[in-house]
């Protein structure tokens, strides 16, 4: 018998699983999904959640239902490469296996500032993204929120927030001189307007000193504030950092070509846990699923398998409310509708898979 297991069913995760599907296994294959949730979280959406303009149902996809694989829907304790299994929370069981596929994506980094983790809100799982949903949802008229980071999930969170309640007054404290500091200058130029027009304060070289049930301090100066979200960093899943692995500086496992770890290649592990030359991101994650399905298959099949072709990223796509966005396609920066229906788009297919 060749156990797989496949550790979170994320942007990456089931990428993998439809390739092993779109394939006719052999009886001795037994393929084991453990996730937390029962149902697939479209974690680049989880901005509408936190500002309450989607519901839980339109970010959700039900996972493939084959009768060749078996689902774990509980939450995972630890990964105990030493026995090969996986342990589980409110289970006396443990999932064995003989080979594994990492793709629990990040949770927060709060880079050690005293307050952040305490009294801040997140969007990195669906329950949390829920609780600054209705942390946000319940503030009276004229509430202040601070959104600490600029980069594109920052962008969106405070955007959204802005779209969902006009009265409200919020802050986006930007650790550069610019937002978007990857992108193209005409995209943070035009993101930088989008947020004078719509009245969204954004300060620039901030550096947050900690974080209070009822402000953020920051460069010396204290705002008050109702509620603060957190967009400013991001680190691998605790459960990876925890691998005696060799990882790189931000807590990544390293891996060779073709996503396993060196020393232990029965581990694949991709996205937001896998070191990489690309920022994470879901396309990254997906695209890493689909090779990992292929090579999978030819091991599992006693073959070799082939190097995986280099990876080509399409771009990144933003919103800026549900009618503006942003982003790069076919490498050239584009803003406005376009882009946002772009971007609708691929939620859209994301969806339908
Ligand atoms: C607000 C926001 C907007 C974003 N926008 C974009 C965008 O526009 N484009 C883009 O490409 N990327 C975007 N990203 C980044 C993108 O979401 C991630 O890079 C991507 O989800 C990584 O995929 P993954 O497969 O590595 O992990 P994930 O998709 O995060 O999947 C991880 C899975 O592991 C499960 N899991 C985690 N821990 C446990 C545990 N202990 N027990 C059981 N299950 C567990 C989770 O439930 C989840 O299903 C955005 C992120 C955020 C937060």
């Amino acid at each position: 018998m060749k156990r797989v297991v496949l550790v979170g069913g994320g942007y990456g995760g089931v990428k993998t699983l439809l390739g092993l599907l779109s394939q006719t296994l052999s009886d001795n294959i037994h393929i084991t999904v453990i996730d937390r949730n029962p149902f697939r979280s479209l974690k680049t959406e989880f901005y509408a959640i936190a500002a309450g303009t989607s519901a839980d149902h339109d970010v959700r996809v039900d996972f493939p239902d084959d009768s060749r694989i078996k689902y774990v829907f509980r939450e995972i304790t630890k990964i105990d490469v030493e026995n090969k299994q996986i342990i589980i929370q409110d289970e006396d069981s443990i999932v064995p296996y003989d080979y594994l596929i990492i793709g629990l994506g990040c949770e927060d980094n709060y880079h050690g500032i005293p307050g952040a983790e305490e009294y801040t809100e997140s969007v990195q799982t669906f329950t949390k993204a829920r609780k600054a949903g209705v942390a946000v949802g319940n503030l009276k008229a004229y509430g202040k929120v601070s959104v600490i980071g600029a980069g594109l999930s920052g962008i969106e969170v405070a955007s959204e927030i802005r779209e969902s309640r006009p009265d409200l007054n919020i802050r986006l404290l930007d650790r550069g001189d610019t937002v978007l500091k990857t992108l193209d200058s005409k995209i943070q130029d035009y993101v930088e307007r989008w947020m004078t027009e719509n009245n969204v304060d954004v300060i620039h070289n901030s550096t947050v000193e900690y974080v209070e049930q009822d402000g953020v301090c920051n460069n010396g100066v204290c705002y008050l504030n109702d509620v603060t979200i957190w967009t400013a960093g991001v680190q691998p899943n605790r459960l990876v950092r925890e691998l005696p692995y060799t990882k790189d500086r931000h807590g990544k496992v390293a891996v060779n070509d073709f996503y396993q770890v060196p020393e232990d290649p029965s581990v694949y592990v991709l996205g937001d846990c896998a070191s990489s030359e690309y920022s994470p991101s879901a396309q990254l994650a997906g695209l890493q699923g689909e090779q990992i399905a292929e090579i999978l298959l030819a091991v599992l099949n006693d073959k070799q398998p082939k190097k995986p072709k280099p990876i080509k990223l399409k771009g990144t796509l933003g919103s800026l409310g549900k009618s503006d966005g942003f982003g790069n396609m076919a490498k050239k920066p584009m803003t406005g509708l376009l882009p946002r229906i772009a971007k609708s788009g691929v939620l859209w297919l994301s969806k339908r898979h």
